[in-house]
């Protein structure tokens, strides 16, 4: 597998199955590469070992898949990490020490990180550079008895966050194509918020 450029200073690493590895993106800002997910399995691991200079990672949730060669890095430990307050609290058991995103954070070279309020899991970050924006897997329901369903509460502030993003691209994990458009997939959140019920915390989607 290898790694697609997406604007001279972005590149990814396309998620695979089985195993199950989401997508790593790489961010080339003021001579430090910005990594979004570690991924799981071995061409991520070789992929971020092999990168020079500085590098700082950002881990969009705790999941696995995006995660799990945080474990097995050479150099995991000696580059800063950054995450949501759940992913900083998961780490910590494990005596990895995540920088907790919980605001808008602003980095030299036009490196943006947010917190993501998400239905797919607690704790998701994205990173957005020039036009576009990492979004890891916050777009995506969670599934509960089986079911595919969001959280009304969080799928609106997700839209909010989307809402005030100023990249026009996005990257969401495990899918293809590798872009999407922010407009357009605003909308599509926006179609499924429109089909809650009154006082129901959960919609659920027709299978
Ligand atoms: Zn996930």
């Amino acid at each position: 597998m290898s790694l697609i450029r997406i604007s001279p200073s972005i590149s990814c690493l396309p998620a695979s199955a089985p195993p199950l590895s989401a997508d790593v993106g790489m961010v080339s800002a003021a001579n430090v590469t910005w990594i979004f997910d570690v991924g799981s399995n071995e061409d991520a691991l070789e992929l971020i070992n092999g990168i020079k200079g500085e590098k700082r990672i950002v881990l969009s949730h705790f999941h696995a898949d995006h995660t799990d060669n945080l474990n097995r890095m050479e150099t995991g430990r000696d580059c800063k990490i950054y995450g949501g307050g759940f992913t900083r609290k998961k780490f910590g058991q494990k005596n990895i020490e995540v920088t907790e995103v919980n605001k808008d954070l602003y980095f030299d070279g036009g490196i943006h990180l947010f917190p993501i309020p998400s239905s797919h899991t607690k704790g998701c970050v994205g990173l957005e550079h020039e036009d576009f924006a990492f979004l890891g897997d916050s777009t995506y329901c969670e599934v509960k008895n089986g079911k595919a369903v969001y959280n009304a509460g969080q799928l609106q502030g997700l839209i909010r966050t989307l809402k005030g993003l100023k990249a026009s691209r996005l990257l969401l994990s495990h899918k293809e194509p590798l872009e999407c458009g922010r407009e357009e997939q605003i909308s599509m959140l926006e179609e499924i918020y429109s089909l809650r019920e009154k006082n129901q915390p959960y919609i659920y989607l027709k299978s």
